[in-house]
Parts: C-alpha cells; sequence; structure tokens
C-alpha cells in the first residue's frame, strides 16, 4: 500500500531553550492510504502534542523543533507539511486532512443552528455544490453517526456533549478528506457509542478510502478496530505493530501492561496492571530507556542508552518495531 503521511524524525518542543519541555522525541510513523492507525499511550505521552505538530496546529509556546511530515497527495508530487505556506496549509487541512480535537464540541459556534455549520463547512470545502446536494450531504453524515435528521435544526445546546461530538465527527467526514485524525473524539460518550462510531468509521473507510489517526487511551478499541497500533511513551513511540501481533505478542513490556488495563465495560479504568508508577516528567526524563524505572524486566543496559526504535532481530520479517533493550535492534 502506498503511504499517506510519512513522519519523520519528529521533535516537538513546549518553549525554547532551558525552559523547553520536549514532548515529541524522533517520532517516526508513516500512514499509509486507506489504513486506520491507532496511537495509545497514558496521558502526557504527547499523543495530542505530534497530533497538533503534523497539522502545524500547535499552541503557542509549542514549537516543531525537527523533522519532516511528508504527504502524498492522491494526484501530483509529495510535499512537506511543515514547510507549507500559511494559505498552502489552510487548504491542506481542509482538503486532505480533517481534524477533531479533544474537547472539539466545544468548537461549534452556539449562535447557529446545525445544519447551518455543516453546510457552511461544506460550501467552504466545495463551494460548487448546489444548496440542496450540500444539504443531502450534511443529513447523510448525520445519519452516519447516527444522529437523527430533525437534528439538524437544533441548536449545539441543545444537544448532548456525545451528540455534538458526533456532530463534529460528521462534519469532519463531510469534507471527504483523505485523512482524519480523531484526538479522543469519543470521551464523551459512552463505551457502547464510542465502539459504534469507531466501527463506523472503518466501515466508511473501506467506502470512502480515507485512512485514520485514532488517538485513545483504551488500547482495546484500537485492537479491534485498527490495522497497526504505535505505542507513545514519554514523548517516543516505543512499539508500532499490526494489532493483532500487538494483542497476540507486544514486545514491549511497556504495551503489554497497557495491553493488561484495559478498562471494564463499565466502571472506573483500571490501573495498569503489574505497572506501578507514573509516566516520567518530561523536564527531568530518566537515563536511557524512559520506561526502566517502572520496567518489571529491565536489565543492565537499560539505564543506560536509549532504545532506538526498529525492527528487532529476534522478529526478522515481522511488520514490526520495537524500541527496547529486550529486542536488539541491529540493522537499518
Ligand atoms: P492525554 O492522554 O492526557 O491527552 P497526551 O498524550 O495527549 O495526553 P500531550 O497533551 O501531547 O499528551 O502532552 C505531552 C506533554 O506536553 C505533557 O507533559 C504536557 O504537560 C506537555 N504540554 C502539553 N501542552 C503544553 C503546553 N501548552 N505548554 C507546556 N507543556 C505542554
Ligand atoms: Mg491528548
Amino acid at each position: 500500500t502506498r503511504p499517506l503521511l510519512e513522519i519523520k524524525n519528529l521533535n516537538v518542543d513546549y518553549g525554547l531553550g532551558d525552559e523547553a519541555v520536549h514532548a515529541v522525541r524522533d517520532v517516526n510513523l508513516t500512514i499509509h492510504r486507506g489504513e486506520v492507525v491507532g496511537l495509545a499511550g497514558e496521558s502526557g505521552s504527547g499523543k495530542s502534542t505530534l497530533a497538533y505538530g503534523i497539522t502545524r496546529l500547535l499552541p503557542p509556546p509549542g514549537v516543531v523543533s525537527g523533522g519532516s511530515v511528508t504527504y502524498h497527495p492522491p494526484s501530483g508530487d509529495p510535499y512537506d507539511v511543515l514547510a507549507l505556506s500559511h494559505s498552502e496549509l489552510r487548504k491542506f487541512r481542509w482538503a486532505e486532512t480533517s481534524i477533531v480535537f479533544q474537547g472539539a464540541m466545544n468548537s461549534l459556534n452556539p449562535v447557529h443552528k446545525i445544519d447551518v455549520q455543516m453546510m457552511d463547512a461544506i460550501k467552504a470545502h466545495e463551494p460548487k455544490l448546489s444548496k440542496s446536494a450540500r444539504l443531502d450531504r450534511a443529513k447523510e453524515m448525520l445519519r452516519l453517526v447516527g444522529i437523527a435528521e430533525d437534528r439538524l435544526e437544533a441548536y449545539p445546546h441543545q444537544l448532548s456533549g456525545g451528540m455534538r461530538q458526533r456532530v463534529m465527527i460528521g462534519m469532519a467526514l463531510a469534507l471527504e478528506p483523505q485523512l482524519v485524525i480523531m484526538d479522543e473524539p469519543t470521551t464523551a460518550l459512552d463505551v457502547v457509542m464510542q465502539r459504534q462510531i469507531l466501527g463506523q468509521l472503518v466501515e466508511l473507510r473501506e467506502r470512502l478510502g480515507f485512512s485514520v489517526l485514532f488517538i485513545t487511551h483504551d488500547l482495546s478499541l484500537l485492537v479491534e478496530f485498527s490495522d497497526r497500533i504505535a505505542i507513545m511513551y514519554g514523548g517516543r513511540i516505543v512499539e508500532e505493530a499490526p494489532s493483532a501481533e500487538l494483542y497476540r505478542d507486544p514486545l514491549h513490556p511497556y504495551s503489554n501492561g497497557l495491553l493488561r488495563s484495559f478498562p471494564a465495560l463499565r466502571g472506573a479504568r483500571r490501573e495498569l496492571a503489574g505497572i506501578p508508577g507514573s509516566p516520567p516528567d518530561l523536564r527531568g526524563m530518566p537515563s536511557g530507556c524512559a520506561f526502566h524505572p517502572r520496567c518489571p524486566k529491565r536489565f543492565e543496559p537499560c539505564d543506560k542508552e536509549i532504545p532506538v526504535l526498529g525492527k528487532p532481530d529476534d522478529h526478522v520479517g515481522a511488520a514490526r518495531s520495537v524500541a527496547c533493550w529486550l529486542h536488539p535492534v541491529t540493522a537499518g
């Protein structure tokens, strides 16, 4: 499959110089056409920062301090998103990527009805579409995200948080993007609804052919619905593998811990089973592998050198990578 977005050695800082918090560190990740990639990791691991960084929506004092994000359009030459001018960037955001960020439901305009907002968004994207065609598209998208047509006439405050979030998802899809980035779009929804939306998205992906980057704490959702999963810890991707392989045989002890901490179907999220402690402070990272202080399998090299992410020698031929001294990487 062809790549859609290639993230290479991406680094993102908040602030400058000694004050800088290095929130994303040397991230390499490729999203292929039509692929659903899941990104998981505890709070503060840098998932949102990565998503903001690749779409250049970082809030100040966030800056991309290194790397490239190569986008391969359906036709034409690939280009680096990080090098686009502001006007090119605006076009890129509308035409190529749609983003539903954490708390996106609060970005609906309170003074306009849902139909007006959806039709405006569609019009900005496809000015030639007739009004009735835009209305049809808006209705179809709402139906896809499970909202009754009559809700088009509602104002945002008349909808629940979960419904507003689903409107945002419908609006994102209405623009027929190549890549949909969802940053925990479903936290406001119950578990049943989360599964339903991600399931619908995967189905639509097959029909419409877009790719998805889905960010969540809930690894069980990703195992079920994504093609590949990347796990972040302390700003780095520590493991990346096809979902089934990650589930069957997690190589990084952190991935293993996350997998064993599936949130219960009902009730509070469970603690990370067998992994005591909390995520590292980005201002004072542990030496070597950032996970070593919490790792049940740490041994001699772990606090000395940072393991690089790569295809491990003990899994040659597998389409997966890991950054862990238990699975050393020698080639490339
Ligand atoms: P969550 O699961 O809670 O959404 P996350 O994985 O998305 O977490 P980020 O929000 O990307 O994590 O944050 C990564 C790190 O960057 C955190 O340590 C956070 O404190 C820091 N950070 C985020 N935003 C800022 C900011 N505006 N200024 C300074 N530091 C920030
Ligand atoms: Mg986040």
